[in-house]
């Protein structure tokens, strides 16, 4: 499930924004000022930051510069939101990383509409959402994933890290960040059933000759990238 981290002090926009991103299927975390935010991001990772520019004990941008200097968090898409008639805010706001900004006041629809093209743009994912890499194409709309077009049958779990490597391709991820951006936050922490799901998933694309894409760095964790 999309999960979006929405920065915002106004109780009001928060609430309807929640109503917004429930209605489409995603799920909203929230943070009333960037220190919350910074807390929450420790230990979550949501595939979207939706994020206020006018925010008690500072501002949107200074969080947003803060990501991008964050090796870890730089990658995370951010919609910034602006006050209306403050072109120089979107500029900034643009300049500083921002992938998109949004005018308030906006219609959830324009919301919705447009945390899907960042995401889209962001996953590499095409116009119905399928996302591709190599030799494997996984539809998150239907929960269902292919290897050279032939069905995968995969675990939730298995399925949940293939997403998250298939948005993510070329990067070293260790085990706890696996466990911290792929595992639902309730679930059993423990490091070795990152590997469990590693090696089931290789065993899966083994048949299509592919498990070589599960690239194991010694040391450092797991990545998937050309073979
Ligand atoms: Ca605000």
């Amino acid at each position: 499930m999309t999960t979006i981290l929405f920065v915002e002090d106004e109780a009001p926009i928060r609430d309807l924004v929640r109503f917004a991103l429930s209605r489409a299927g995603m799920t909203m975390l929230e943070a009333g000022d960037n220190a919350e935010a910074e807390r929450l991001l420790a230990s979550r990772r949501p595939d979207l930051i939706l994020l206020d520019w006018m925010l008690p004990g500072g501002s949107g941008i200074e969080l947003l510069r803060r990501l991008r200097r964050n090796p870890e968090l730089r990658d995370l898409p951010v919609i910034m939101l602006t006050a209306l008639a403050e072109e120089e805010q979107k500029v900034r706001g643009l300049e500083a990383g921002a992938d998109d900004y949004l005018t308030k006041p906006f219609s959830p629809a324009e919301l919705v509409a447009r945390i899907r093209a960042v995401l889209r743009r962001a996953t590499g994912a095409d116009e119905q959402g399928r996302l591709r890499f190599d030799s494997l194409e996984l539809d998150p709309a239907t929960r269902r994933a292919w290897c050279r077009g032939h069905p995968l049958q995969l675990g939730p779990t298995e399925y949940r890290l293939l997403h998250f490597l298939i948005a993510h391709p070329g990067r070293v991820y260790t085990r706890a960040q696996l466990l911290d951006y792929a595992w639902p936050p309730d679930e059993a922490r423990e490091e070795r059933t990152v590997d469990v799901a590693i090696r089931r998933l290789r065993k899966a694309l083994e048949p299509h000759g592919a498990q070589g894409l599960i690239q194991t760095l010694r040391g450092a964790g797991y990545r998937l990238d050309h073979a």
